[in-house]
This record gives structure tokens, C-alpha cells and sequence, in this order.
């Protein structure tokens, strides 16, 4: 291979269309290959989809069209991934219904190839922002709202399987980690961490944009104590919320 592995990314903002282009995708391709949605997975749909109503800093329009989403789970207790296409088709944004995106715009999230990054980064961000939107809203009762919606969708939906599987080992029985909002946050943190341990290297890694234990020393030197190699978790909260917090996000399209 004579692409030369980057040192470290430079980390671009977090963009509104990655975000959107992620639950679109999330929708109408991953619950779509399902040949019948009922039972826990309908369950675990109706929980992914509550958590992003409350959590999702979108537009009223994109907010309008996942309330419409939902509306469709609570009402059909058995449905086929065809019959959720049909559904979902006409939510085009057209006729004040409601729109789930069907953009495929990264640009966060955009690989130095077509293969690379796209729909899992975008994922792993919106993951990240709803995190930190319910630790901004702070209510501490719902702490675990954000990472049992993640859980259920990724074992349910997410199509690759074997990540899928990888991540359920991970993350089963770790819901003892974290006891209130900012440890729900650090618990995501650690958990793509890991992740990004675990693939570093690998044939999908963008050669671009290696996996690195992230923050990387460059993006956040105080977040890491090199005398006893560990992690200042108060920084690392404070640099997650500048970078995932609502008020990051760019919104504007890129024409
Ligand atoms: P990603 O890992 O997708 O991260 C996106 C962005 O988030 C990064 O560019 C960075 O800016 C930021 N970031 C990185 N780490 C952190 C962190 N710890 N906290 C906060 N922000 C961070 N692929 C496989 O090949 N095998 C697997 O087993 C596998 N398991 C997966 C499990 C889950 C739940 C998900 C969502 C994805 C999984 N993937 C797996 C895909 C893989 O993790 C990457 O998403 C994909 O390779 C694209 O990588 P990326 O370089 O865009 O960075």
C-alpha cells in the first residue's frame, strides 16, 4: 500500500448533514433490509426512535418526519422492511409530513475513497451528539435512555453483522460503568475508544484518518497525563462538549 497512514486528522467541525445523512440511512436502508420488524427489535426500534425525538438537535421538518416514524412502529406490530420503504418513500419533506433525508452527504465525515468512512462515522457521530444533548438537557433520571437506544439499534439493524456483534460482547453488562450523565457520556467515549483500538490498522481504516485513542495529543494536549499515561477525564468531558454539544454543529448546507 503507498498511501502513507496520516499522522493525525485534522478534525473537522461536526456537520448537520452527516447527522441527517446517518438516520436516513439508518432508516431507510438498515430497518429496510429487514424482512419482518416485530417483537424486540420493534421494541428496540420504538426506543432508537423515542431517543432521537428527544435527543436530536434536527430541523422541525426532520423532528416532524421521525414523529411520523414513530406513529408507524407504534401502530404496526408486525411489518415487513418493504412495507417500511413504501411508508417512508413519500416522507420527502414535500407535502409538511415530514422529511427523512435521503442525502448521502458526508463531509465530517467524508473517506479519502468511497469506501471509507461515510455512514458508520456518521453514526458514531450523531451517537456522540445525542449523548451530549442529553447531558446539556440534564436529566439525570434518563441516563440511560441514549445508550440503550444505541445498544438496541446497533444489535438489531446495524448491517454489519460481525461489528454489530463485537460491540453487544463490549458493551452487555457494562451499564454498572456509569451512574448518572457525564459518566453515560465518558462511557460512549471509552467504548469507540476501544473500538478504535481494535480496528487500528485494519483494512477499512482510512489511511487518511487512522484510528487513533481519541482525542489525539494534537486536538487535546491536557486531556492525557503522560507521567502515569492516563486520561484527565475532566478535560477529555470538556473537549467532547465543544466538540459535540448542540452549538458546534454547522447547519448550513453545503451547495
Ligand atoms: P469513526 O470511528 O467512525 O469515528 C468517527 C469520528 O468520531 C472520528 O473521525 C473522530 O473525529 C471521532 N471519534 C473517534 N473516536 C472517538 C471517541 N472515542 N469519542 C468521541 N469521538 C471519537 N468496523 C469494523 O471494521 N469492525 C467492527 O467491529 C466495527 N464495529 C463498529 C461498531 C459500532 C457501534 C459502529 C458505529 C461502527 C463500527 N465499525 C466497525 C465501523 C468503525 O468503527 C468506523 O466507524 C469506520 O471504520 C469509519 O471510521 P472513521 O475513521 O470514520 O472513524
Amino acid at each position: 500500500n503507498t498511501v502513507k497512514r496520516a499522522e493525525y486528522p485534522p478534525l473537522i467541525p461536526v456537520h448537520m448533514e452527516d447527522l441527517e445523512s446517518a438516520i436516513g440511512y439508518a432508516l431507510r436502508h438498515e430497518v429496510v433490509l429487514k424482512r419482518e420488524v416485530n417483537g424486540q427489535p420493534r421494541q428496540a426500534l420504538i426506543k432508537f426512535l423515542q431517543m432521537l425525538l428527544v435527543y436530536f438537535p434536527g430541523e422541525d421538518l426532520v423532528l416532524k418526519g421521525l414523529q411520523e416514524v414513530e406513529k408507524y412502529v407504534n401502530e404496526h406490530i408486525s411489518f415487513t422492511g418493504d412495507e417500511f420503504k413504501q411508508f417512508l418513500d413519500p416522507l420527502d419533506g414535500m407535502d409538511g409530513r415530514g422529511l427523512i433525508p435521503k442525502s448521502k452527504n458526508y463531509i465530517t465525515c467524508k473517506g479519502s475513497s468511497d469506501k471509507f468512512r461515510g455512514f458508520p462515522c456518521g453514526l458514531w457521530t450523531l451517537f456522540h451528539v445525542l449523548s451530549m444533548e442529553a447531558f446539556r438537557q440534564n436529566d439525570q433520571a434518563r441516563f440511560k435512555e441514549v445508550p440503550q437506544g444505541i445498544f438496541g439499534f446497533i444489535k438489531n439493524f446495524f448491517s454489519c453483522r460481525y461489528c454489530a456483534r463485537h460491540f453487544v460482547e463490549m458493551a452487555t453488562d457494562t451499564w454498572e460503568e456509569f451512574k448518572d450523565l457525564a459518566e453515560m457520556v465518558l462511557w460512549l467515549w471509552r467504548n469507540h475508544n476501544k473500538v478504535n483500538k481494535r480496528l487500528a490498522r485494519d483494512a477499512s481504516e482510512d489511511p487518511q484518518h487512522p484510528k487513533v485513542q481519541f482525542p489525539a495529543p494534537q486536538h487535546c494536549p491536557n486531556c492525557y497525563d503522560k507521567s502515569n499515561s492516563e486520561w484527565i477525564l475532566e478535560q477529555v468531558l470538556e473537549f467532547l462538549q465543544n466538540r459535540y454539544d448542540t452549538s458546534a454543529i454547522i447547519r448550513q448546507k453545503q451547495a
